[in-house]
């Protein structure tokens, strides 16, 4: 209890993958305190910048209080008939596929597992995807390519209990500081090495023994040659192989093809990381957007999980890849199947016997036969028209998507917008023909699950502000709108909950891996009082780590090695765009700040955008110190500080994501980024745009 006699509440921070727990202090007056759970498996307490501020986040201050159509205010009723009507008006003259969801990673999985059962089992569509599309969807692909399904083997503590991290496009120290702490401190205790793979040099090069700055894309390459290298000292685990595997030959084939060279590192650099992971057996391997974020992403992630794969290094105490995704609930996002192409449970959409048993389920009324559009496909068509009635969700994709100003010509032009979210200040919400209020963090009730599996309660500490409603139910009231009273018919999340986890026994019962059906029968008192769990929770197993016994969820029970060769980016530079824009997270911003622009304190860090420049480009183009550049992309143009830093790769100047604005001069930098996507993933190269750079003189 705090001083005003209000109990504390057991919540998670709505931030990144790490997922931490919080102790919420309510004021009585509407404010916040936040404290580190000590009891939560992924922090035991510890928060980062972001995690501390998130009382300076909470408020009415801009917030949605009321339903608004074309900007005016309404009520309930009035808005929810306008929605249910239009999106089945433009399903009955154009088909289902003409409408669209674009939701996002900070959906509760509740929010998320009505949104993508509206959408695929009773629209009849599966345009339905997400921000996280932007984030990790190039790492599903990767390990449904090997593993036959989307899983991530292994679980936080093997970073405390591995011998070698490597560190792979990932800014970890910025992106996900309480697993740096935690990495940081097993160094400091036990010696842990850590090598970084980075064309940057990163605030997370402080704790490397040994940092490869690479050429930007060029990690294929690495691994390949890695590969190759662990066969030549023969740290193949040759058992492992044969029982457990196939394609090696093929892999290795691809993987001797390529050229070490193309990487432009140190001979001796390479071979010392070679020396180093051959001789480590226990040794996990952390990638992040670097890998993920790229036209070769789903190739990088094979690249790295050849390696462990062909080491049998995986589902032990500290061996294995592991991704670390970006947003709070990309992990649940997965598990509902809300992406374009993916059903629920981790069941395949390709898959016509997954598709039956789903549809038998939820007793669907028209289920989805193909995948939807993915998040760049989507507002192309959104913009060319195919697309007449959208609904987003959580997200501000008029500053985030690539090729952001033809996103937001797109959703301005588009035939009807609907905008759920918590603020109507957001680029995107003032396109909106109709702009919902939804709960935000602190008010929300459900689940989410971090990047190692681990399911935890977000719990509201606070009321609904002004008429603000959940998420799922927003999406079950359109539901029954629409005719699907029955279907669309809960009352509370619990419901929802049990919903999901009794549809992943389907999952299990396929011999898939998300199975939660232990869940399923939890009492509304056992949701409430739900502790962190780490999944599958099933009659058969709980929590722990996968791929330990060699069996993996491909038809034949062995794990895929992917024939893989380096690429160079799809984005291509040329004598007027000559060089690669990086662009990334800062430590204590989160997206386009809509929540922590809130926090003074967050402004402290990074007041501005800028650009982070090497010295010798600096000069070759001539730019001042702190002055002002002008970044030029074929998609926009934006007006960015001047950082000038040896931090930064040559020719691959760094900008942040986050700032946001109508104008260029606001630093908008993903109207910079080229629309071009990882051809199995879908997901954008926000990684190597190419830019042109000049001075900008202000006035
Ligand atoms: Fe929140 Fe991530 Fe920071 Fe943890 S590490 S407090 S989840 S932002």
């Amino acid at each position: 209890m705090d001083g005003a006699g209000l109990p504390q509440v057991r919540s998670t921070c709505p931030y990144c993958g790490v997922g931490c727990g919080v102790l919420l202090r309510p004021d009585g007056a509407g404010g916040l305190g936040v404290e580190g759970d000590p009891a939560h498996p992924a922090n035991r307490g510890r928060l980062c910048s972001k995690g501390m501020a998130l009382g300076q986040t909470v408020g009415l201050e801009e917030r949605l209080l009321a339903p608004r159509v074309d900007g005016v205010e309404t009520g309930w009723d009035t808005a929810l008939d306008l929605v249910a009507t239009r999106f089945s008006e433009t399903i009955a003259k154009h088909g289902p596929d003409s409408v669209a969801f674009y939701v996002s990673g900070q959906l509760l999985t509740e929010d998320y597992y009505v949104a993508n059962k509206l959408m695929k089992g009773f629209i009849g569509s599966a345009n339905i995807d997400t921000n996280s599309r932007l984030c990790m969807a190039s790492t599903v692909a990767g390990h449904r390519r090997a593993f036959g399904t989307d899983t991530v083997p292994g679980i936080y503590d093997d970073l405390e209990e591995a011998d070698l991290v490597v560190l792979v496009g990932s800014n970890m120290a910025w992106c996900h500081p309480v697993l740096f702490r935690r990495l940081a401190a097993a160094r400091a205790e036990r010696g842990t090495k850590v090598v970084v793979v980075d064309p940057r040099r990163t605030a997370t090069c402080e704790i490397a023994d040994l940092h490869l700055k690479l050429r930007p894309g060029t990690d294929v390459a690495l691994f390949n040659g890695l590969f190759a290298h662990l066969r030549e000292v023969g740290a193949l685990d040759m058992r492992f192989l044969l029982e457990h595997t196939t394609g090696f030959d093929e892999a290795f084939r691809a993987a001797s093809a390529d050229q070490i060279d193309a990487t432009g590192l140190a001979a001796g650099d390479v071979a010392r990381f070679y020396r180093m992971f051959a001789a480590t057996e226990r040794t996990v391997t952390v990638f992040s957007q670097g890998v993920n974020q790229s036209s070769t992403g789903s190739d990088k992630v094979n690249a790295i999980l050849n390696c462990h794969l062909a080491t049998g290094r995986l589902g032990q105490p500290g061996q294995g890849p592991f991704s670390v995704t970006g947003q709070p609930n990309a992990m649940g996002g997965r598990e509902v199947g809300g992406l374009a192409n993916m059903l629920a449970a981790h069941l395949d959409l390709e898959d016509a016997g997954h598709r039956a048993a789903v549809r038998s389920f939820w007793s669907a009324p028209a289920m989805a036969e193909s995948a939807g559009l993915k998040a760049v496909e989507m507002f192309r068509a959104v913009g060319d028209g195919r697309i007449k009635a959208l609904w987003i969700a959580g997200t501000n994709p008029a500053v985030s998507m690539p090729d952001a100003d033809a996103v937001r010509d797109a959703i301005r032009g588009c035939a009807f917008t609907v905008v759920s979210d918590i603020t109507a200040r957001t680029d995107t919400a003032r396109l909106a023909d109709v702009l919902l209020p939804a709960t935000g963090w602190g008010e929300k009730d459900g689940t989410v699950t971090n990047s190692d599996r681990t399911i935890s309660r977000q719990r509201p500490a606070l009321p609904a502000p002004g008429q603000a409603r959940h998420d799922w139910a927003i999406f079950a009231e359109v539901g029954r709108r629409m005719g699907w009273a029955e279907a669309f018919d809960y009352r509370a999340p619990a419901e929802i909950f049990r919903e999901h986890a009794a549809l992943s026994k389907i999952a299990g019962g396929f011999g898939r891996d998300f199975d939660i059906s232990g869940l399923a029968d939890l009492s509304d008192a056992g949701y409430e009082a739900l502790e962190p769990v780490r999944w599958p929770v099933s009659a058969n197993r709980t929590g722990g780590r996968f791929f330990g016994d060699g069996r993996f969820f491909t038809p034949d029970g062995r794990a895929r090695l992917i024939p893989v060769r380096q690429a160079a980016p799809a984005t291509r530079r040329s004598p007027r765009y000559p060089f690669r824009l990086n662009t990334g997270r800062t430590r204590d911003q989160w997206h386009t700040m809509t929540r922590t622009g809130l926090a003074p304190r967050l402004s402290r860090h990074l007041a501005e955008p800028f650009l982070q420049i090497h010295p010798s480009d600096a000069e070759t183009v001539g730019l001042e110190p702190a002055g002002l550049a002008r970044v030029t992309s074929p998609q926009g143009s934006a007006i960015l500080r001047v950082l000038i830093s040896e931090d930064a790769a040559i020719g691959a100047p760094f900008a942040p994501m986050h700032w946001t604005g109508e104008t260029a001069s606001a630093g908008r930098v993903d109207a910079l980024v080229a629309p071009m996507t990882d051809a199995v993933s879908g997901q954008p190269e926000s990684k190597a745009s190419a830019v042109a750079v000049t001075p900008f003189e202000a006035g």
